[in-house]
């Protein structure tokens, strides 16, 4: 098997994956590190759909010519990452809400009509946390490091939508976060409900870490194994839940389970963008969860 696929690849007719058809594919750059084939690949299969899922790496400038060419190819959609969820989301002629307000794209169906494009980010972080922990950011204080990346914002939005009952924006370029808090009082959002604060800025971080029920890390810290915690490991306090997006043990998850704290990483939001994304691509199959948890685990 192709660890991922050129659009010359497709091209040429390189065979797909498993002697199945590929009908599917996540498009980023670089793409080869995604765990997205394997995690749908088990769901296809316990559906018994006669389909594969491949990685499409991509080229800056050639996203449109891509999302074309696998519609001539008959697939069925895509994920999308990182850099191209925001092209995605100018491609789609029609967009679910957080889509719409986020700007931002991770999973596109292709239909006879036009391009369907969704965040499932969103959902798949509210899921997540409803599963660990029965919680969901309705009426939840929130504190989000990483407020004005790709994924933090589209999380901000997500907190918004739900209900949250204050979110407090935190990001090392502080300039990124103004437009985003107009964009969550778009959502319905109080200004007061908002508050936003760089990084750097230790006494306000501590304030509103200490203040908040949930603290999301959706920074790229993390990351590098010798990066170091996100924030004064003194913001952590008893009833404070730790959500990290970095799929696997982090200083912070670490730092976390040090001070007794509930803490997840980004592996179950992962999973359920992941089972969002394929119920878009197939409603009426249900995706089988415990397959595609199954196949992140190998
Ligand atoms: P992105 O758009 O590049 O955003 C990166 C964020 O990290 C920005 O807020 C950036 O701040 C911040 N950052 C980067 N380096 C930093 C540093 N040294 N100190 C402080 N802040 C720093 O990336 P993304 O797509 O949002 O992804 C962010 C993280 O979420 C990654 O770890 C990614 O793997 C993870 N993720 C997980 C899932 C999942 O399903 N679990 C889904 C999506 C993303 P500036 O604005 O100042 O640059």
């Amino acid at each position: 098997m192709f660890p991922f696929y050129t659009l010359q690849d497709l091209d040429k007719g390189a065979p797909a994956p498993g002697g199945k058809p590929a009908r599917l594919a996540v498009i980023g750059n670089p793409i080869g590190h995604s765990r997205s084939p394997g995690m749908q690949q088990a769901a296809l299969d316990a559906a018994g759909i006669d389909a594969s899922y491949i990685r499409l790496l991509v080229d800056a400038g050639d996203f449109p010519r891509a999302v074309t060419r696998l519609r001539e190819l008959g697939f069925i959609g895509a994920n999308v990452t990182v850099p191209f969820k925001k092209e995605a989301c100018a491609l789609a002629t029609c967009k679910d809400a957080l889509a719409e307000l986020s700007g931002s794209v991770n999973t596109l169906l292709f239909g006879q009509g036009g391009i369907v494009g969704a965040n499932t980010d969103g959902p798949g972080f509210c899921l997540a946390l409803e599963e660990t922990w029965g919680m969901r950011p309705r009426g939840k204080r929130i504190a989000l490091l990483g407020a004005g990346g790709g994924a933090g914002s589209a999380l901000a939005c997500a907190c918004a939508l739900d209900g949250c009952a204050h979110i407090a924006l935190i990001n090392r370029t502080v300039t990124r976060l103004p437009a985003l808090a107009e964009t969550l009082q778009r959502a319905g959002l109080a200004s007061e409900s908002i508050s936003c604060m760089a990084a750097d800025d230790r006494q306000s971080v501590i304030r509103a870490v200490r203040e908040a029920d949930v603290l999301v890390q959706a920074t790229s810290l993390g990351l590098a194994a010798d990066d170091g915690l996100p924030l004064p490991p003194e913001a952590l306090h008893s009833g404070l839940f730790v959500y990290e997006l970095v799929t696997h043990d982090t200083p912070l998850l670490r730092e976390a389970r040090r001070h007794g704290l509930p803490a997840g990483n980004g592996l179950s939001m992962l999973l359920y963008q992941g089972a969002e994304a394929f119920r878009l691509w197939f409603p009426g199959t249900p995706p089988d969860v415990s397959a595609m948890y199954g196949a992140l685990q190998e």
